[in-house]
């Protein structure tokens, strides 16, 4: 037997209260989304002339009456006919957006799913709907619904052109009752929509002259920086933009324009912040967007894991609203948008380096982090960052390159194996000794000091085959580049005795070398070295994971 499953509409609205979102405050993103959609949609048919007449101010108005529990969303765009009303709001999972999407093909409307409406009985005891449709002679249009299946859908006088969207918040909501609460909602979500957006609490106290003049300037700005071509923009225009993001924040170093319409649609602004040396947690998150529309700022999957320290916004209509983290992991669209922030990364700092490659140092206390990171955990990434990775001398500054270093570096650090030895710091103040010794043979000595470096060296080596990193303490200068066998304490009982009573413990059980010098002005007396292996050992034992 064949047939048509039939679904109980009794039975759906409680699911769709419940299931919808889990996040109840999206109800708000949802409509005014709806609200904005209606407006663009105006737009269009004006523009092509199927919609007649003045357009006047186009704006959308959120007002809150605590008194009657209600919160109203009110637009001036293309309005219902009874007939469309019928269409759209009576049957569930009807989406008019991609209708109008196919027929018009105008990629800023938002919606997709024909869902979002009813996200309003997550909140409200009843919806009521006013609405009048722009075609000439409509009327205007009542419907309301209290969350059963029965409607009420009649006609009605409606002198402007829009819809006036109505929702009675039931008792489990009254949060929703809130101004500052729902003001605080709008900023999150519609903060960079593109129709002016104004929040009217009408409790608000008329002698109260600073929520005043707040509710009449809009909630948005609806031209953000992002959506603008890279060409029309000054820097300071990125930097004023940075500080509208993120408030207090520090001047960022240098910023990514992302702008992408094929084979997937993706604008956004990629700040690199400066970073400290301490590392403290970031609280500034990269902001992910749909058609202007704040998504989430949970961005792991979308964003490399080693450019998650970024700031800025990311928005791309191909990325639903409604994600959710497995949707995410298994979006292809995801994939691809993650490997093209790598590349465009990649090749800002390529460019960088080589246009500018002074700055480009400067920064490189910030840098490093990213691309020593990025190095590690994605390959393509590390076949670009190969050319723009520096190392630092710790003795005058010089800043190399692989190559460079090796050349520099040339024969005299060559091993037996013919691999090229890095000989690094990890504490140029505390190791000056050892890195006075190796320069006095001709060495390169640079700087691995940061959080990121033990695991880099670990990981490079395996990684650059031609390459083997020894750090300057970890035996006499004789030895640094070709490491005869671990050689047993070159001390006598005596020296050994002598020593344990200076430093109060015995040599060999810290797996030290240690070449006693006797007086000299220009060597230190003694020299202790710990063979890098072992050292190395204990420091993966101290990493405790992660980076
Ligand atoms: P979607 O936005 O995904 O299409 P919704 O459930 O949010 O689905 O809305 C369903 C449809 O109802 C919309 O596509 C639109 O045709 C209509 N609609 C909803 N709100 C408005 C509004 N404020 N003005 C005009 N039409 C609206
Ligand atoms: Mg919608």
């Amino acid at each position: 037997q064949k047939g048509q499953i039939r679904v109980q509409t009794e039975n759906i609205f409680p699911i769709i209260k419940k299931f919808l979102y889990s996040d109840h405050e999206i109800f708000l993103r949802e409509l005014v989304s709806n609200a904005v959609d209606a407006t663009q949609k105006i737009k269009t048919l004006s523009s092509i002339g199927e919609a007649k007449g003045e357009l006047g101010e186009l704006r959308i108005d959120v007002v809150l009456d605590p008194k009657e529990k209600t919160l109203s969303i009110i637009d001036r765009g293309v309005g219902m006919t009874a007939e469309e009303v019928d269409k759209y709001l009576n049957q569930v999972a009807f989406s008019g957006a991609e209708e109008f999407l196919t027929k018009y093909k105008d990629a800023n409307i938002i919606g997709h799913f024909g869902l979002g409406f009813y996200s309003g009985f997550m909140v409200s005891s009843k919806v009521e709907v006013f609405t009048k449709s722009f075609r000439e002679d409509a009327k205007g249009v009542y419907w309301s619904c209290d969350g059963s299946p029965e409607f009420e859908l009649y006609e009605i006088d409606k002198a402007d052109r829009g819809t006036r969207i109505v929702l009675h918040i039931n008792e489990d909501s009254e949060e929703f009752l809130d101004g500052y609460r729902i003001r605080r909602i709008l900023e999150k979500f519609c903060k960079f929509l593109p129709v002016a957006i104004y929040f009217k609490d009408e409790s608000t106290k008329a002698d109260d002259k600073e929520a005043k003049e707040e509710e009449e300037s809009p909630i948005n700005n609806t031209n953000p920086i992002w959506v603008k071509k890279p060409s029309e923009l000054t820097n300071e225009d990125y930097q004023n933009f940075y500080r509208e993001l993120y408030p207090a924040g520090e001047t960022p170093l240098f910023w990514i324009h992302l702008n992408v319409d094929y084979p997937f649609n993706l604008t956004g602004i990629l700040y690199f912040p400066k970073i400290k040396q301490s590392y403290e947690i970031q609280k500034d998150k990269i902001q992910l967007y749909s058609n202007q529309v704040f998504v989430t700022d949970e961005v792991k999957d979308i964003v490399p894991e080693f450019l998650m320290l970024l700031h800025g916004v990311i928005d791309s209509p191909d990325i639903p609203l409604n994600v959710s983290r497995s949707y995410l992991q298994g979006d292809p669209n995801v994939k691809k948008i993650n490997a093209h922030i790598t590349k465009k990364v990649a090749d800002k700092l390529d460019e960088i380096f080589r246009n500018d490659r002074k700055s480009f140092e400067e920064k490189w206390e910030s840098l490093g982090l990213f691309v020593k990171y990025g190095m590690m955990t994605d390959d393509k990434f590390l076949d670009k960052a190969n050319k723009f990775l520096v190392m630092e001398d710790a003795a005058d500054g010089v800043f190399y390159t692989l190559e460079e270093y090796k050349t520099a570096a040339d024969t005299l650090q060559k091993n037996k194996e013919g691999k090229s030895v890095i000989i690094y710091t990890t504490d140029p103040v505390q190791q000056d000794a050892y890195i006075k010794a190796a320069q006095g043979k001709g060495y390169k000595v640079v700087k691995l000091e940061t959080m990121v470096d033990a695991a880099f060296i670990n990981n490079m080596e395996m990684k650059w085959d031609s390459v083997h990193f020894v750090r300057v303490d970890s035996d006499i200068a004789d030895n640094l580049v070709d490491k005869q066998e671990h050689t047993d304490m070159v001390l006598s009982k005596e020296e050994e005795e002598k020593l344990k009573g200076l430093f109060g413990f015995k040599v060999s059980d810290l797996n030290l070398n240690v070449e006693v010098k006797g007086l000299s002005p220009d060597t230190p007396p003694v020299i202790a070295t710990r063979p890098e292996f072992m050292r190395r050992m204990k420091d993966m034992a101290g990493m405790g994971g992660g980076m």
